[in-house]
């Protein structure tokens, strides 16, 4: 048994979706469409159109003319108002969009209802408020070769302009929203590329978005291969920001394709983050909150805590606590309602991380829970925890992105920090202690863009987010991001009087 899908989504995907480029609906110029499937099933779930570098090229054209034309000359409060009423129509839509997620990503619905479908409605009202105050300085001058001149000097913070945007499958509309909110709210336009394996509900969001009012070619939305129209979009010179989020792999190749017009990057990459369990911990807390950091999203977290540290004397207890919540999770399609972890989002992802599996084993590694494919139909994989595990194995030093745990001991502070951060990533960790100044000072210590106490997988449009190391340039959300999005011009002027 099932949840009925609503008749909006069962319309959404009986129709073969197109192209959004400014403000219509378009077949991709080569004609040529793709399947997204159902990874519960590997059946077809719908038809979509395959766009590709001249598409990509239309898309960025339309942007131009929208940057150059009608969203430039509305107001700051106009933009603002679209944005919010872009957050309230998804709030509106919520069970429609909840659907669409858990179909073409496989997530359990009730997971979409409470976490990235409110994320997203709550991201766009966040950044709909900065629109109205995004400000320059003025700046007092004192040049020695002038010095009984006088200055009026200030600085002005001004779009970018035409923002291409790559976003992974793992949460796509509230990755589609950590993108556009503040590209819109600091007067940018886009052309946004969701995931091959997920474009259905940006689709869905840029119906809403013109709904909104947003003019004509403002967002453009063009699903297809990343090696075809991520590539095109990447390289194109009337592009002038790159934002990405997915593989460190591919990130670089980002960075690479940017240097042509050396378009502005930001870099949201993978991890492999610390989730760190001292002696002193509540064991109510710790051992859910562990489960939770590495199974959240069926581990397909950039953020996931995949390697658990455990004080050594709490180390059998809490790895039997967190294999006990792992055998305990019902996996099942997304809109099931008894379902707490889907399928992976793809055939591919189930080889990757069995792949990981199979090697952790031959490498040494023990399994305490999971360890293999669930069932026969679908992409399912069981939680799993490993343990007996060196630093040296792929398993310990490579993102999996499933939901697959290493579990090793630790003795002392200096030591777990030097643990923590051996790794080339350094996106999140979590940290779970009763002594609040055990806590912050590691927090220090730990190289990496966020760092939860007795917490994890908290995110709000408040609060900034990314990489140190490999694991990107630049933030997301909080007013951090706006910096990434705007271009700062000092204006110099000297008065004669
Ligand atoms: P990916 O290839 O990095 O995909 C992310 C996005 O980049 C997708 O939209 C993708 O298009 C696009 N893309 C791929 N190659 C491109 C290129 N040459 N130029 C421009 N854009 C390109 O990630 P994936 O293949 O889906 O997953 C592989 C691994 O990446 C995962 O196992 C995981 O380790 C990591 N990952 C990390 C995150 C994260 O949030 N940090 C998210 C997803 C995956 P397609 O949809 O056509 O591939
Ligand atoms: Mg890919």
């Amino acid at each position: 048994m099932t949840v009925t899908l609503e008749k909006s989504v069962e319309d959404f995907i009986a129709t073969p979706r197109r192209l959004f480029i400014d403000g219509q609906w378009v077949e991709a110029a080569s004609g040529k469409v793709f399947a997204t499937p159902n990874p519960a099933t590997g059946e077809t779930l719908a038809q979509v159109a395959e766009a590709d570098a001249e598409d990509v090229d239309r898309a960025v054209r339309a942007a131009r003319r929208a940057f150059e034309g009608p969203w430039s000359r509305m107001t700051a409060s106009q933009r603002g108002r679209i944005i919010w009423r872009i957050g309230d129509l998804i709030e509106e839509h919520a069970e429609e969009l909840a659907q669409l997620e858990s179909l073409d990503n496989g997530k359990p619905l009730s997971v979409a209802r409470v976490a990235d479908i409110p994320l997203a409605a709550e991201l766009f009202r966040y950044m709909a408020g900065w629109a109205t105050k995004i400000e320059g300085n003025t700046i007092t001058l004192s040049p020695p070769f002038a010095p009984d001149a006088a200055f009026h000097a200030y600085t002005l913070r001004e779009p970018v302009g035409v923002v291409g945007q790559i976003i992974p499958w793992n949460f796509p509309l509230l990755m589609a929203a950590w993108k556009l909110g503040p590209a819109l709210a600091t007067g940018n336009t886009i052309v946004l590329k969701p995931a091959e394996q997920t474009p259905l509900s940006a689709l869905r969001l840029a119906e809403l978005m013109a709904e909104a009012g947003l003019p004509d070619g403002v967002v453009n939305v063009l699903p297809g291969y990343g090696e075809t129209a991520g590539a095109a979009l990447a390289a194109h010179d009337g592009v002038n920001k790159i934002a990405f989020t997915g593989s460190t792999e591919v990130g670089k190749l980002i960075v690479h394709a940017a240097a042509g017009n050396l378009k502005k990057v930001t870099l949201e990459l993978g991890g492999k983050s610390p989730n760190i369990v001292f002696d002193d911990a509540d064991p109510e807390l710790a051992i859910p909150g562990a489960a939770n950091a590495i199974f959240f999203n069926h581990g397909q977290c950039c953020v996931a805590g995949s390697r658990l540290f455990v004080h050594e004397s709490r180390f059998e207890q809490v790895v039997a606590g967190v294999a006990d919540i792992a055998r305990g999770i019902t996996l099942g399609p997304g809109l099931h309602p008894d379902t707490q972890m889907g399928p992976l989002v793809s055939d591919e992802q189930l080889r990757r991380v069995t792949g990981y599996l199979d090697s952790g084993r031959e490498e040494g590694a023990r399994t305490v829970a999971g360890g293999s494919r669930y069932g026969e139909r679908g992409y399912f994989v069981e939680p799993t925890v490993l343990v007996d595990t060196r630093p040296d194995m792929a398993v310990v030093r490579e993102e999996i992105f499933g939901p697959v745990v290493v579990a090793s001991p630790f003795a002392d502070l200096d030591e777990i920090a030097a643990q923590a951060n051996d790794t080339a990533y350094g996106l999140g960790a979590g940290i779970w202690t009763r002594d609040i100044s055990k806590a912050h000072a590691l927090a220090r210590k730990i190289r990496a863009g966020t760092v939860w106490i007795n917490c994890y997988n908290v995110f709000d449009a408040a609060l900034p987010f990314g990489g140190y190391k490999q694991s990107g340039w630049g933030r997301e959300m909080g007013h951090e991001v706006l910096e990434a999005y705007t271009e700062v011009k000092a204006v110099c002027a000297q008065l004669h009087t």
